[in-house]
């Protein structure tokens, strides 16, 4: 059978990607039940209707949606296997503007090019320097068109396994979800180690193909990266004293505490990851409030902020160890300040007399201190009453606020204090490791050195490729204690986090991502380099797999 040539894969990847864009799937929503079964029928139609091992829908467990994921699966002379990896979804279309109506039809996008380009930066220069080769569209980049390739490649080889001249074997899963809460991966987690234990399977690692695009301006480099930044959520609830306005050195405002601490951590480069060459960028905060719900003239008593933090090696544990230090310190020098000022302020009146220290702890030190002093038991009557008492209307993140001012409150300790917890989701990151893998994406990038291929180690974007490894040594207990909303063993109440840690943990996947090449992901000039995407990439992901399967047969044959 003819491998396709760059025209072949072109104008089957540009046909698949417009069908995908046509398809509203703004996470969460009905459409990712309705793209998921399109997948399958892109797989199955025109003659490969029983080309595959197995073909389905793969139900999310215990999903508010009754979203799938859509599996493909074919099985080749070796148990050696490829997983190929995209996501269906996408974020909303409303940043399209007056545009929003062609958000998911290329061609219409296409004839407003002049429109698109005057809300969207970059466009008309993009346009000057290659004219009619970029798509227009939600999800055009990100990644409709990585899926589509997924999908021409797989047909591919679907071709070839009923000919029987399949060398490895190979696994497509489509999953939606990935905007929102990578619901779809997780439960891919599973379904991949079922399949392993059934066929007896070895796998080689996944291969994702989601967004890449230039790192700088004038960047003439396509990348493909071997692993992944991940991220922590930590959050402060900062306690400070309750006193009258005009009394306020009998106590301690939350807030100034809190903008201390946060002028100490946002965008402290100290925190960076700095891993063979490439760094994550700063923690920033992504909220911060004090937990007034009315006007009145007291201090603040509570407030709390959480940070961003991006990791390429920094453990759930060692973070919170240095921002237990970043804590202590600015509690210190808080207090400190506040004697000072009323030294000066005061001049020979007598000093007040509250409060000059306070406490910093984590949530599993909190707890531990509580369930102590009240015992085992009427600490689980205490949970409960906390998730009882919970408005319905919080996100994760509130949920965890809720519970940690709980336990606080029930410690019967006296503020200032700092208590750091983690909020959802945590993200792991994925470095590079030896396998065969990483050294044939290596190999491919240097056999085409017209194309500027560059590997570098962490894709820079929070994707679903995060969840699919988790280091053997990862302490989980670091985490898991100190995420109020963690689901201890089943699940009891509704809003609980959990992830398969676990199973993450026995899957472990080397992962690439090798995806097509565009701009403006998440935004309305949102667009992909037609040629690299759609007539370069599938061959180059084709090229991967054909090596894969060429090293496996030298082995053998060895
Ligand atoms: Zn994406």
């Amino acid at each position: 059978m003819k491998t396709p040539g760059y025209e072949d894969w072109y104008t089957q990847v540009k046909h698949y990607t417009t069908r995908l864009v046509n398809i509203r799937s703004v996470s969460p929503g009905q459409g990712e039940i309705d793209v998921a079964h399109e997948t399958l029928n892109m797989l199955q139609e025109d003659g490969l209707e029983h080309a595959f091992t197995a073909i389905g829908l793969d139900p999310v467990v215990g999903d508010a949606c009754s979203r799938q994921n859509a599996c493909a699966f074919l099985l080749g002379q070796s148990p050696q296997t490829v997983i190929l990896l995209g996501h269906i979804d996408t974020v909303d279309t409303k940043d399209y503007g007056t545009l929003e109506p062609f958000a998911l039809d290329p061609a219409a996008l296409a004839a407003r090019q002049l429109a698109l380009a005057d809300i969207a930066p970059g466009v008309a220069e993009d346009l000057r320097e290659h004219p009619d080769d970029w798509m227009f569209g939600r999800g055009s980049v990100d990644m409709k068109s990585g899926v589509a390739v997924n999908i021409a490649v797989m047909r591919h080889m679907a071709a070839l396994a009923r000919e029987g001249k399949l060398a490895l074997s190979v696994v497509f899963i489509a999953t939606p979800d990935e905007e929102n809460e990578s619901a779809g991966v997780l439960q891919a987690v599973q379904y991949l180690l079922r399949l392993r234990e059934e066929y007896h399977l070895s796998y080689l690692g996944a291969i994702n193909t989601d967004y890449t695009t230039a790192l700088y301006a004038g960047d003439p480099h396509r990348y493909i990266y071997t692993g992944s930044v991940g991220k922590l959520l930590p959050t402060f609830l900062v306690i400070g004293h309750a006193t009258h306005v005009g009394e306020p050195f009998d106590g301690l405002d939350a807030n100034l505490l809190a903008a201390e601490l946060i002028r100490d951590v946002s965008m402290n480069d100290a925190l960076c990851d700095d891993v063979r060459g490439q760094r994550t960028p700063p923690p920033v905060t992504l909220k911060a409030s004090d937990l007034k719900t009315n006007y009145d003239v007291q201090v603040p008593i509570a407030a709390y902020f959480y940070l961003n933090v991006l990791t390429f090696s920094t453990t759930p544990a060692q973070l919170l160890e240095r921002l237990c230090g970043y804590a202590q310190a600015a509690l210190e020098r808080v207090l400190q300040r506040k004697i000072e000022v009323e030294r000066r302020w005061a001049s020979n009146h007598q000093l007040a007399r509250h409060p000059r220290s306070g406490i910093v702890l984590t949530y599993a030190e909190l707890y531990e201190e509580v369930e102590q002093q009240i015992g085992q038991e009427r600490m689980q009557t205490e949970i409960t009453a906390a998730w009882n008492s919970m408005p319905e209307a919080l996100d994760s993140r509130g949920r965890c606020l809720h519970l940690a001012r709980h336990l606080w409150t029930f410690s019967g300790e006296k503020g200032p204090a700092i208590i750091l917890y983690y909020s959802p989701p945590f993200i792991p990151h994925i470095a590079e490791m030896p396998c065969l893998l990483h050294s044939v994406a290596r190999t491919i990038a240097e056999v085409h050195p017209e194309l500027q291929l560059k590997v570098q180690e962490y894709f820079p974007f929070i994707s679903d490729m995060s969840y699919l490894r988790l280091g053997r040594g990862f302490e989980t207990a670091a985490l898991t204690a100190n995420i109020p909303t963690w689901q201890q063993g089943k699940a009891s109440h509704p809003g609980e986090y959990h992830l398969p840690l676990d199973a993450i943990q026995e899957l472990d996947l080397p992962v690439i991502n090798l995806g097509p090449y565009g701009k403006g992901a998440h935004q309305a000039g949102e667009r992909a380099l037609m040629s690299y995407s759609f007539g370069i990439l599938p061959q180059l992901l084709y090229e991967v797999i054909e090596t894969l399967a060429g090293e496996i047969q030298a082995n053998v044959k060895l």
